[in-house]
């Protein structure tokens, strides 16, 4: 009863069979139509083999390497056909897209990852950031535009969280009483400024919590706790809009690339901003760096990208599952990134949901929430091996692989780039209630006056006051 929406001829290259991995297999099983005896899993730690062997697919058994992934994967993939699905850390994504649009594979990921060492390897700030990654994918686009698809950083965020702001847009233009049929990316630009958005929270609240409290020294997250850790430990970055007039004094921006983006000399993940989610309402979100924050900030920007009409600001704010906040806690109290690691199964989740969506703001209405509020109740009835974190990037890249086979010549794209339709519509049986949601709440909304604070009045929504200084 599941929709086939595709037949991918050739070998279907798995990388990587973590929590995000497993849980994208049973989907690609279920709607795709290709040869089972050429789906391949590379998946270098020993501890997952018996998993693999259970599900009867080929396991390569190695790690993907600066060496030996040419000679690797060239020898799994076939020129021209079949799909690389690339769902480790410590792999260079850049690198891995080269390969696979020269051999005429498709492709596609859920970040840009570099090759292992980069994250923790150099004392420069500034190279070790998420504009850093993403501008040296965007200046491989320009330089050889067209070609076979590579689809870059297609998760949840990165990735579905890019259509939601097409969705909301959508959502806001209908509700002011503004007409839109946006198709360019100029259009989509011109819609934003026109409907006074100021700014885009990626707003995320997770409550999934277990019976069991967490021990301490083990860092415990809903999803990969090596990759938490690791874009936690980058410089705090935001999309910077032309809204804002005040600049963290450790803020740094850039002069070349996109230009739409600063970072921050403090780690994303001590780093906490206000922010509204549907369910809990106001609250602390961490400022981890993403992807979209980047790549949202440079879509929707209106004139020349140096002196911009327009540019919204735009950052995660990230509310992690209460397990992991408390890793955090204790990973930044003590300097010591814990050697336990546990990503919760869905099934030791005792409750709660993961509210992934975007926060519109500044605009007439004050701001628009849109967005999955799925359960983790719910996604046992609806895929297995995931928890509610999990499949909402899972599903993201079931609709990111159905696009790419729709669209094998559209060269490397990220999701602001693609049909957000399409692609909700494919992901969306997966996501649970996907709703809007308006609130009243500014940053400036109950604010204790006990003692001074360094604020914005006349701009609730200013970063000013957004950041929690
Ligand atoms: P995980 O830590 O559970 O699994 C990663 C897997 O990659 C592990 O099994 C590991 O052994 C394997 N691996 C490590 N080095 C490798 C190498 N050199 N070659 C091949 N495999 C290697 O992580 P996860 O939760 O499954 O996440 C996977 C990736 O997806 C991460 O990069 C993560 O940042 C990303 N992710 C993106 C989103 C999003 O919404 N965009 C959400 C969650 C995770």
């Amino acid at each position: 009863t599941h929709p086939v929406y595709a037949k991918i001829d050739g070998p279907v290259v798995l990388i990587g069979y973590g929590s995000i991995g497993r849980g994208t297999l049973p989907l690609i099983e279920r709607h795709f139509d290709f040869d089972r005896s050429r789906l391949v899993i590379v998946e270098p730690n020993p501890d997952l083999a018996g998993d693999i062997a259970a599900t009867g697919y080929r396991h390569e058994p190695r790690a993907v390497t600066q060496d030996n992934y040419r000679d690797l994967l060239g020898s799994l993939i076939e020129p021209g056909k079949g799909f690389v699905v690339n769902l480790s850390v410590d792999t260079s994504s850049l690198d891995l897209i080269r390969f696979c649009r020269e051999m005429g594979v498709l492709y596609i990921d859920t970040v840009v990852e570099p090759w292992a060492g980069y994250y923790f390897g150099t004392e420069d700030n500034a190279a070790r950031t998420n504009y850093a990654l993403r501008q040296a994918v965007r200046d491989e686009k320009a330089a050889n535009p067209g070609g076979t698809t590579a689809v870059s950083c297609c998760g949840a965020n990165p990735g579905m969280v890019s259509w939601f702001v097409k969705e909301a847009l959508l959502v806001l233009a209908r509700d002011i009483g503004v007409a839109a049929d946006p198709q360019s990316r100029q259009d989509w630009a011109a819609l934003m400024q026109r409907l006074g958005v100021k700014g885009v929270h990626i707003a995320e609240r997770d409550t999934q919590v277990r019976l069991a409290p967490r021990e301490p020294g083990q860092f415990v997250n809903t999803w990969s706790v090596e990759g938490f850790i690791a874009e936690g430990f980058q410089p705090a970055e935001l999309g910077w809009g032309t809204a804002e007039d005040w600049m963290p004094a450790n803020a740094h921006g850039y002069d070349t690339g996109c230009r739409a983006a600063i970072w921050m000399e403090q780690p994303g993940a001590n780093t906490r901003v206000r922010t509204w989610c549907p369910t809990e309402g106001p609250q602390f979100g961490f400022l981890v760096t993403h992807n979209e924050a980047i790549s949202i900030a440079d879509y929707y920007t209106v004139g020349d990208p140096g002196a911009p009409e327009f540019r919204p600001t735009c950052h995660y704010a990230y509310h992690p599952c209460a397990a992991a906040v408390l890793s955090l806690h204790e990973m930044f109290g003590s300097n010591q990134i814990q050697q336990a690691h546990h990503i919760l199964d869905v099934d030791e989740i005792e409750s709660g949901i993961d509210e992934l969506g975007v926060l519109l703001y500044g605009h007439e209405k004050n701001a628009l929430w849109y967005g999955s509020r799925l359960s983790n109740e719910e996604t046992k009835t609806l895929a297995p091996y995931q928890n509610a974190t999990g499949l909402q990037v899972t599903s993201a890249v079931l609709a990111g692989m159905v696009w790419a086979l729709e669209n094998p010549e559209a060269g490397i794209v990220e999701t602001d780039e693609m049909d957000h339709r399409r692609c909700l519509e494919v992901q969306r049986p997966y996501l649970g209630p996907v709703e809007g949601h308006y609130t009243s709440w500014t940053p400036l909304t109950d604010r204790q006056t006990q003692f001074p604070e360094d604020l914005d009045e006349a701009n609730p929504w200013a970063f000013r006051n957004v950041l929690e200084r």
